[in-house]
């Protein structure tokens, strides 16, 4: 999509910090931290969100967990928290599917 922000970073139309990348799904961190850890990894493909989800291009999901388990403990995570905010009212701001992963602090429970 022409005018998404993710889309635009996948593209490197706007620079970012990349972790790793595929031909189906790329990470980097986020720009305000809320973990001393704190990436995002993103379809490459564009789905609004965990509701734009379905048979057809769902696929990617399963990929991308693959992705953050070997991730993460590439970078010694041990224990640490996916998180994919779905709409306004739970908090997403940027509407391209994306899973936040967070570690390396304590997390506390129900989430804010
Ligand atoms: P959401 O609020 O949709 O769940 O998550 C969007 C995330 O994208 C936020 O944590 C926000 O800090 C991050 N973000 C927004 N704009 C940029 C950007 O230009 N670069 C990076 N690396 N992260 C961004
Ligand atoms: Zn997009």
């Amino acid at each position: 999509m022409s005018d998404c922000l993710f889309c635009k970073i996948v593209a490197g139309e706007i620079p970012s910090s990349k972790v790793y990348e595929d031909k189906l799904c790329y990470a980097f961190y986020d720009i305000a931290p809320q973990a001393p850890t704190h990436f995002l990894v993103v379809p490459k493909a564009h789905i609004p969100s965990v509701a734009g989800i379905d048979e057809d291009n769902g696929a990617v999901v399963g990929h991308i967990f693959t992705v953050i388990a070997s991730l993460t403990r590439e970078l010694g995570l041990e224990s640490y928290r996916v998180v994919s905010n779905i709409g306004e009212q739970a908090g997403q701001s940027v509407n391209h599917l994306h899973f936040h992963v967070l570690g390396g602090r304590d997390m506390t429970w129900p989430p804010g």
